[in-house]
């Protein structure tokens, strides 16, 4: 099987990338990555400022797909999320989404241990690893690793977790699939700018949808579709999934415009993944079970 070492970083997603390794569709392959901080932070002595920002926000990769050409979707499936036995936190002075609510600068060291991370003597919470950046490669512009849109990256959607499937627009050949940034565990919002850092091992399995017209990443597990979307700010970021929704229903549903915007309403659930990054991160969790008269899928 195909394992992407961690020095295959790259720090952008970049439309003419070279591919690190090649599979075949359906094949599957294993990415090991650093944590955001490119593992330079191992003690609570180090702060974020002592780090080398120009390896602030690594992915693994990427992974080309044989047969995946511009106008396909890569439908990804996380298999399995591994991840090492300490995570990191870091308060940053004058960063994040409540800088003034904090002391000032402060790093903890998380340890991760048979599924739970000890936050302090009296607080351990079970781990819920999930994948912070996702991407293929643009259309056009390069877009570093720490940003989000409409080919993935940077997207902090807890919900990016073993067992779902996230699709992902292909607009170079092999799509050029990278990932990183994993989370021991973050909630929706990932206020302070970070959630427990960790480094680990990503399995995935990668399917070629061809010919499929897809504007934004889509996740999947057993229960919703999620149609994810970046703004430069919450309204822009709303106002998009909720556009990508329409449209995905729309495409999908023998229903009217009106009637497809009602069920949005009722039955549909806008949340917020991040609101730390150079864009602000929502989706819209799309419920399964409330369109399971029509057999609302994403291919066929
Ligand atoms: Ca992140
Ligand atoms: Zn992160």
């Amino acid at each position: 099987m195909v394992e992407i070492k961690s020095d295959q970083a790259i720090y952008s997603f970049s439309p003419d990338a070279q591919a690190a390794a090649t599979i075949k569709p359906g094949a599957t392959a294993t990415f090991v990555t650093r944590d955001c901080f490119s593992n330079q932070i191992n003690s609570p002595d180090q702060l974020f400022e002592s780090t080398d920002w120009s390896s602030i926000n690594p992915a693994t990769g990427p992974l080309a797909i044989e047969e995946a050409e511009p106008g396909d979707v890569l439908a990804v499936d996380i298999l399995d999320i591994e991840t090492a036995e300490y995570g990191v936190m870091t308060a940053v002075k004058d960063m994040g989404a409540i800088p003034g609510l904090l002391d000032g600068s402060e790093t903890r060291i998380i340890p991760i241990k048979n599924g739970w991370a000890r936050f302090n003597e009296i607080l351990s919470f079970p781990v819920q690893p999930m994948v912070g950046v996702i991407g293929t490669a643009p259309r056009e512009a390069t877009v570093p690793c720490g940003t989000p849109g409409t080919h993935g990256g940077n997207m902090d959607n807890k919900e990016i977790i073993k067992g779902t499937r996230i699709y992902l627009p292909v607009w170079q050949r092999g799509g050029l699939l990278a990932l990183g940034d994993l989370h021991a565990l973050q909630g929706d919002g990932e206020v302070l700018f970070c959630g427990i850092e960790v480094a680990g091992r990503v399995t995935v399995r990668v399917n070629v949808i061809k010919e499929l017209e897809l504007a934004t990443p889509v996740l999947e597990n057993r229960d919703y579709f999620y149609i994810i979307g970046s703004g430069d700010d919450l309204d822009e970021a709303a106002k998009l999934v909720m556009d990508w929704t329409h449209q995905f229903l729309k495409t999908r549903l023998p229903l009217s415009n009106n009637e497809v915007a009602m069920l949005m309403s009722i039955v549909c659930d806008l949340q917020i993944c991040q609101i730390v990054d150079p864009l602000i991160t929502c989706r819209m969790a799309i419920p399964k079970k409330a369109f399971s008269s029509y057999q609302l899928s994403f291919a066929d």
